[in-house]
């Protein structure tokens, strides 16, 4: 028994009742109040319960029915919650009919650059401006981040532009810091599976961006989520950003196919990010367009105004005039599949 759904009269008391009897047994409630029902998602190791005690909850007062989800994820499944999930950032809505564009350098290297990154993206479009102040580089020796400044850099163009801040925390330590500036919080690949972290972040109510990890499964992607929601925090966009393969054409394989998976098997935006995904910046453009053609509801892409000195990853970074024609092309792509840009 994993999804415990309420009759639609269900009062207030029935609900406390069958909480306490779910706390009582080391389980923790997850009460999501739908448009018609309010179902309640029982956090632990359901597998414990016997068919006995499943079958005192179907009798309780105010239950419908139960349900039991056959996948190892719950609340990030389509099971637990079949309408999509749709949240704001500011004034903007994820996972509407929009399809949101984040979009930024990679690295926050000065602010003079970050701001005129954040004019020319704004301009062409984008609705968030990216850019990483604390980077997770293979090597330690590689630019690794101003840290607070380049939050500081952040929230300055957020100020200059109104874009929201999309920006990466590595470290548990480095959380209170990021919250203070970021209006988005990134997960990166690397960090996927850094479950304290995740836990971490799942007990503030700031969205997330949830990276896939290198070489993590769909459902590896899935069970970092549930780390997060099983804190309480179901803002989350997961985000495809290429896997390793045997393939060293480009940097990574972007696994598109991931986009309609991921849409089936859960209620949670999916977005996908081109660059990380390819590479180079010559195939930024017609893969950012396949995702937004497979589904994907936003695109993380990276953008700088001098690529050849960008401080990391300028090879994939396209220039500003190059994403204002990508944008354009885009808009025609989303109204393809019924979406706009
Ligand atoms: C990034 O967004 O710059 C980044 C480091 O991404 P990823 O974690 O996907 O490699
Ligand atoms: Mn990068």
């Amino acid at each position: 028994m994993d999804i415990i759904v309420l009759k639609p009269k269900v009062t207030a008391k029935e609900l406390r009742h069958i909480v306490r009897k779910l706390e009582s047994m080391g389980f923790k409630a997850n009460i999501s109040k739908g448009t018609e029902r309010t179902v309640i998602g029982v956090i632990g190791d359901t597998s414990k319960i016997t068919e006995d005690e499943s079958n005192a909850f179907a009798s309780m007062a105010g239950v419908e029915t139960i349900h039991r989800i056959i996948q190892p994820f719950k609340l990030a499944s389509r099971d637990f919650k079949s309408g999509d999930t749709v949240f704001r950032v500011g004034r903007q809505t994820i996972g509407g009919r929009k399809i949101q564009v984040i979009a930024g350098p990679c690295a926050v290297e000065n602010l003079p650059t970050l701001l005129t990154i954040a004019r020319e993206v704004k301009k062409a479009g984008a609705s968030f401006i990216r850019g990483g102040a604390f980077k997770p580089r293979t090597s330690p020796y590689s630019f690794q981040g101003l840290g607070e400044e380049g939050l500081k850099y952040l929230a300055e163009a957020r100020r200059e532009t109104g874009l929201p801040v999309v920006t990466e925390v590595m470290d548990p330590r480095d959380i209170d810091v990021v919250l203070k500036y970021a209006d988005v919080i990134q997960v990166g690949a690397r960090n996927m599976q850094n479950f304290r972290l995740l836990q971490a972040i799942g007990a503030h109510d700031k969205p997330i961006v949830l990276k896939r990890g290198l070489s993590a499964t769909i459902k590896d992607l899935l069970m970092a989520a549930e780390y997060i929601m099983a804190q309480g925090n179901n803002r989350i966009m997961l985000c495809e950003r290429g896997i390793r393969t045997f393939e060293t054409a480009t940097r990574n394989t972007l696994d598109l196919n991931a986009v309609p998976v991921l849409k089936k098997l859960s209620h949670l935006p999916v977005i996908v990010d081109p660059s990380h995904g390819a590479g180079q910046w010559n195939l930024v453009a017609p893969m950012a367009k396949a995702a937004v053609a497979a589904g994907a509801d936003g695109l993380i892409i990276e953008v700088h105004s001098r690529p050849e000195e960008a401080l990391s990853d300028g090879e994939q970074s396209l220039k500003p005039e190059k994403f204002k024609t990508l944008m354009k092309e885009l808009k025609a792509v989303a109204r393809a599949v019924g979406r706009t840009l």
